[in-house]
């Protein structure tokens, strides 16, 4: 089983049906590092994997104040964006109660973590290109990798 996958998504609703796919397959304690610039696609793939939750997508928001947001769908999704957090507080936030509990977690800004602060996670990197963006997933750990299995192989 390939631990990688990169996909082009032409649209916004494209990146969406990706991670809806990831969404209606997750099971407890999965979890989502997004990275990528402001803009490239982070909340909208958090928006996807909200709908395959079960989850009202426009409940999804990139929060302006709150650091972590939960929704209830099929299991509960917990919404985490490190983007305004100040360096310090990042290794103060109990990451490790979302992670190892009954739902599911999307991190933005994953790269603000310091190093090895999870040991299982399904890694997100979306870049832009052209008028659409490239999902680069790379699975860490046994969980992420069976969870990433269910995504068609590269051509
Ligand atoms: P981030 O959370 O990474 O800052 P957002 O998800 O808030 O980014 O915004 C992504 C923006 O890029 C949206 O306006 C969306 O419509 C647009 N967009 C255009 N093409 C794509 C694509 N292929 N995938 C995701 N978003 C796209
Ligand atoms: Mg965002």
């Amino acid at each position: 089983m390939a631990e990688t996958r990169r996909i082009q998504t032409e649209n916004v609703a494209a990146t969406e049906t990706v991670a809806a796919r990831l969404g209606a397959t997750a099971q407890p304690g999965d979890t989502v590092a997004l990275v990528g610039d402001l803009g490239a696609g982070k909340t909208a793939f958090t928006r996807g994997l909200a709908t395959g939750l079960g989850v009202a997508p426009d409940s999804v928001a990139s929060p302006t104040f709150i650091m972590v947001a939960e929704h209830l769908g099929r299991l509960p999704l917990y919404h985490i964006d490190l983007y305004r957090l100040e360096p310090g507080a990042v290794d103060e936030l109990p990451l490790r109660e979302y992670v190892y509990g009954r739902g599911v977690t999307a991190i933005e800004w994953f790269d603000r973590l310091s190093e090895g602060a999870l040991d299982d996670y399904l890694l997100v990197r979306i870049d832009y290109a052209g008028s659409g963006r490239i999902l680069d997933f790379q699975a860490h750990g046994s969980r992420a990798q069976a969870w990433l299995g269910i995504l068609p192989a590269n051509a």
